[in-house]
């Protein structure tokens, strides 16, 4: 996961205070805390020129907007990018046997974990195996994570 410097980096640091926030600083500390979204900086959702960054923010951050549909979280904060649930999810491995199923770049996004600048992120959760009528109780990703990053709640 990034640090507060590399969020604030994407900002548009001109302390305008339209967040509410007196520095752009400060609202990174929030931004990383998750009590703010990219989303609630006003320049960065409307100007052109913050497009790419308000990208990279958002998608830093997704994992956390999965929580709601199946209860897997990931802590981003605590994620090394070793891709680890990448090769164990069992989903993944059977929609891309060849790819992330075998520790290699994604090949389709039918995937559920994807590695994307050093921090997975969670996509597709609909088809994690605790979800839905024919649900078990699957633990592949918790249990091989190192830094207990996956939880589900
Ligand atoms: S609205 Fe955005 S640019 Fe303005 S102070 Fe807040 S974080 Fe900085
Ligand atoms: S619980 Fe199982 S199916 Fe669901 S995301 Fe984790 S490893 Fe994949
Ligand atoms: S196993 Fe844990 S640390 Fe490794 S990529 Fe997955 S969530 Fe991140």
């Amino acid at each position: 996961m990034a640090n507060v410097m590399e969020i604030y980096q994407l900002l548009p640091k001109t302390n305008c205070k339209e967040c509410g926030k007196s520095t752009c600083m400060a609202f990174a500390v929030d931004l990383l805390a998750r009590k703010v979204t990219a989303d609630d900086c006003p320049p960065l959702v409307k100007e052109d020129k913050y497009k790419a960054n308000y990208e990279k923010l958002s998608e830093m951050f997704s994992s956390v907007a999965n929580v709601s549909e199946t209860g897997l979280i990931v802590h981003a904060e605590k994620c090394t990018g070793c891709g680890n649930c990448v090769v164990a999810c069992p989903v993944d491995v059977a929609a891309d046997p060849h790819g992330a199923g075998s520790g290699k770049a994604p090949t389709t996004d039918k995937v559920i974990f994807k590695v994307v600048d050093g921090v997975v992120t969670a996509n597709n959760v609909q088809e994690c195996r605790r979800f839905g009528e024919n649900k078990i109780l699957c633990v592949a990703c918790i249990d091989t994570c190192p830094t207990k990053a996956i939880e589900f709640v």
